[in-house]
C-alpha cells in the first residue's frame, strides 16, 4: 500500500517535472497583434505577389543582443513576410556564454518561436572573412555547419579574435562553395563598409568577380541598415546582381528604424509566385527584388514598373462644370509617400510641378490642360524610386475624362 502511493507520487511528481520544465527550458512563441499599425504593405502586382523578406539579421547566437524570439516578434509586428537567420558563423563574441557548437540553434529556436505564426524563417548564415572576401550571406542552407571549419580553436573560448583567426584559414571561396552545394541564395554583404573602406565606395574585387562568374554570387547589398550604395546599385546592374536591401539587425528594430514614429527597416519587397520558402528563393535566383528603403523604391525598372503601376490609380478625372479645368484623384496602395512630378505641358493649379501622394491615401488635383481634351494624357517621374543610380522611373496615363463641356 505504502508502495503503490510512493509510485503514484512519483508519477505524478514527474508529470509536474515535465510541466514545468518544459515552461522553463522551451523559450516559447513570440506572437505579435492580429494587424499591427507598423506592417509594412506593398499591393501584389498583376503577375506576383508581393512578399516582405528581411534577409539579414541577428542574434544572441552571433553578435546580436536579443534572444531569436524577439526577431520573430519583431518580424511579426512589422508584418514581413518572411526574414533570414543569418548569424555570423566565424565572429563568435558569446560564445563562452552561450556555446553552440551546431550552428543551426539560433534557426531552430526562431523557427520554434514563430509556431502557429505564418511568419517564413530562412536558415542563413553570414560567411565572415577579412578582406578582400568580406562578409556574404547564404540563404536557404540545410546544414549551417558545413559552412565552417575551425582548424585549432583557441583553449579560452572567450578569445573571440582568437576564433574568428582560426576559422579564418578556412579559404572563403571553399566556405561559399558548401553553400552552393546545398542551393543556397548567396550574396555580398555591405561592400561599401566604412571600417574596412573610409571612402564608403564599393568597388569589384577579383574575388568577387570569380564566385559571379562561376555563378556561386547572386546578389549584393545596395542597402545595408540606414546606408545606401549607389556603386554597389551600379556593380548590380552590371553583373546582374539580385539587388538586396536589408537591415543587418543586431539591436532592436524599434531602436534602430523607431517604427512607432513611423520608420520602417529596410527590406526586399520580392516577387513570387506564392507564399513559400521555395518561391521566395526562386524569385531571388531571378533576380525579382525592389529594395524599401526610407521613402525609396529601388529595382529594376522590370520590377519596379508593376509595382508602381499596382500602387497608382488615377480616378474620377472630370471637368468642372462651366469651366476647362479637370479634378481627378490619384490613390496610393503602397507603403510609400509617392513624390510625382508633373513631366507634361498641363499646369497642377494646386501643386505646381510635384504632387505627393500619401502612403494608403489619396489627393485630389486640380489640371488645366490648355485646352478642352477627352483624354488626359499625363506622364510623371516618381520621384522616390530609382531604377539605376540618380534615375527615376516614369509613369505615362491615358485617363477619360468625364463631363467634356461643349466647344
Ligand atoms: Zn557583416
Ligand atoms: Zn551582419
Amino acid at each position: 500500500m505504502r508502495l503503490r502511493f510512493r509510485r503514484l507520487a512519483g508519477i505524478a511528481l514527474t508529470g509536474t517535472l515535465l510541466g514545468w520544465m518544459s515552461v522553463v527550458l522551451g523559450h516559447g512563441t513570440a506572437g505579435a497583434p492580429a494587424k499591427s499599425a507598423r506592417a509594412i504593405e506593398f499591393p501584389d502586382t498583376d503577375q506576383y505577389q508581393t512578399l516582405v523578406v528581411d534577409l539579414h539579421t541577428h542574434s544572441v547566437f552571433s553578435d546580436g543582443h536579443v534572444w531569436p524570439k524577439i526577431r520573430v516578434g519583431e518580424a511579426l509586428r512589422d508584418g514581413l513576410d518572411a526574414y533570414a537567420v543569418t548569424e555570423h558563423l566565424e565572429w563568435q563574441p558569446h560564445l563562452a556564454d552561450i556555446p553552440h557548437p551546431d550552428r543551426n540553434r539560433s534557426y531552430q529556436e526562431s523557427v520554434a518561436a514563430a509556431a502557429g505564426s505564418d511568419l517564413i524563417v530562412i536558415s542563413g548564415s553570414e560567411i565572415t572573412r577579412r578582406e578582400p572576401a568580406g562578409h556574404m550571406n547564404a540563404v536557404f542552407i540545410e546544414d549551417a555547419n558545413a559552412l565552417l571549419k575551425v582548424g585549432t580553436p583557441p583553449e579560452d573560448s572567450s578569445d573571440t579574435i582568437g576564433h574568428f583567426l582560426a576559422a579564418d584559414q578556412w579559404p572563403p571561396e571553399q566556405a561559399v562553395m558548401a553553400a552552393s552545394a546545398q542551393g543556397a541564395f548567396v550574396f555580398w554583404n555591405h561592400p561599401y563598409y566604412t571600417r574596412i573602406y573610409p571612402n564608403a565606395v564599393a568597388r569589384m574585387t577579383d574575388f568577387h568577380r570569380t564566385l559571379i562568374d562561376q555563378g556561386h554570387l547572386h546578389g549584393i547589398e545596395v542597402v545595408n541598415g540606414n546606408t545606401y550604395s549607389e556603386e554597389a546599385f551600379q556593380i548590380a546592374l552590371d553583373y546582374d546582381l539580385a539587388l538586396i536591401g536589408v537591415s543587418d539587425i543586431h539591436d532592436l528594430i524599434d531602436w534602430d528604424y523607431r517604427p512607432e514614429a513611423g520608420g520602417h527597416r529596410p527590406v526586399n519587397l520580392v516577387f513570387a509566385e506564392e507564399r513559400t520558402a521555395e518561391a521566395i528563393q526562386a524569385a531571388l535566383f531571378a533576380r525579382r527584388t525592389v529594395i524599401w528603403f526610407k521613402n525609396l523604391l529601388i529595382g529594376r525598372a522590370a520590377d519596379l514598373a508593376p509595382l508602381l503601376d499596382a500602387s497608382l490609380d488615377i480616378v474620377d478625372a472630370r471637368y468642372r462644370p462651366d469651366l476647362e479645368i479637370v479634378d481627378l484623384t490619384i490613390e496610393n496602395h503602397s507603403d510609400a509617400n509617392l513624390v510625382l512630378k508633373n513631366l507634361t505641358d498641363y499646369t497642377f493649379v494646386g501643386h505646381a510641378d510635384y504632387i505627393q501622394v500619401p502612403p494608403h491615401g489619396m489627393t485630389r488635383v486640380t489640371v488645366r490642360p490648355g485646352k478642352v481634351v477627352d483624354t488626359l494624357e499625363l506622364e510623371f517621374e516618381v520621384v522616390n524610386a530609382l531604377t539605376a543610380p540618380k534615375q527615376h522611373p516614369r509613369m505615362r496615363y491615358s485617363i477619360p475624362v468625364a463631363d467634356v463641356p461643349e466647344p
